[in-house]
């Protein structure tokens, strides 16, 4: 495989209900990008808008990987390989707020990491210190933003899972100052800033958490929601593509001094 690291990508990595992005799929090319990290990733590569995009299923195609088995060094580290200094995530999360109710699509400013079992960290043999003083790229939010109806703030939680939470921890991320709960945004954000690329998550909001919910949570939810709110949430992401510079400058490009 020869990879022309030239080439500036925009990455996009979809969660669930998010395995393909392409409207009308032509001119597909798929790459298999061997990593350090103990995986290899397969990225779709082809065009919108005459700019190159490169996508990664999160959970793999046929949605094997539960979230806190997923390789996010390995997919962070394939989408720089090929030139990606710039993603737009999506997240299937749970609400816990009645202000933002099932169907929302929120675009978070910060998150609360109390996973605990991930490698989330490129650097293990280095002292480098990242500063998370903006956790998202607010230049590429402010774009996504103007593409849709979205909520253009929001503080994300991220749980270790597979299991949902109890009533307590729900009641506890509320007074923590959570609005969203799910078990796949973190470590990714950070290690995309690790790498120097801007990073904004798409959150699709599927259901209230337990205790604010009366029904049992279910994974049917989220695909129920995601086939839903698919065609609008492609149609956001053509759009932010269609609006996103391919040369830019923006601080999380300078994030590692
Ligand atoms: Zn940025």
């Amino acid at each position: 495989m020869s990879l022309n690291k030239e080439k500036k990508r925009i990455g996009i990595i979809g969660g669930s209900g998010i395995y393909e992005i392409t409207k009308n799929e032509t001119n597909i090319d798929t790459k298999t990008v061997l990593t350090p990290y103990g995986d290899s990733v397969d990225v779709s590569l082809f065009k919108i808008d005459d700019k190159d995009i490169a996508f990664i299923p999160r959970h793999k195609v046929g949605h094997k990987v539960p979230p806190h088995k997923i390789n996010y060094r390995a997919n962070i580290y394939a989408l720089k390989q090929l030139g990606v200094n710039q993603i737009i995530a999506t997240n299937a999360v749970g609400s816990i707020k009645m202000d933002i109710s099932p169907g929302s699509l929120v675009l978070p400013d910060d998150f609360i990491d109390l996973s605990y079992k991930r490698e989330r960290t490129f650097y293990d043999d280095e002292v480098i210190h990242t500063d998370f003083t903006q956790p998202y790229c607010n230049r590429l939010r402010e774009i996504i933003s103007k593409q849709g109806n979205l909520i253009n703030s929001g503080v994300y939680v991220c749980i270790e899972g597979p299991r949902f939470e109890t009533p307590s921890e729900i009641k506890m991320f509320q007074k923590i100052g959570g609005d969203l709960v799910g078990m796949t945004g973190l470590p990714e954000v950070v290690l995309a800033r690790e790498r120097g690329i801007c990073y904004s998550s798409i959150c699709i909001v599927s259901n209230y958490a337990t205790s604010l919910s009366e029904n049992e949570l279910t994974i049917d939810e989220v695909y129920e929601i995601m086939e839903l709110k698919k065609t609008e949430i492609i149609e956001i992401i053509f759009k932010s593509i269609e609006n996103m510079p391919i040369d830019y400058d923006c601080s999380c490009l300078h994030s590692i001094k």
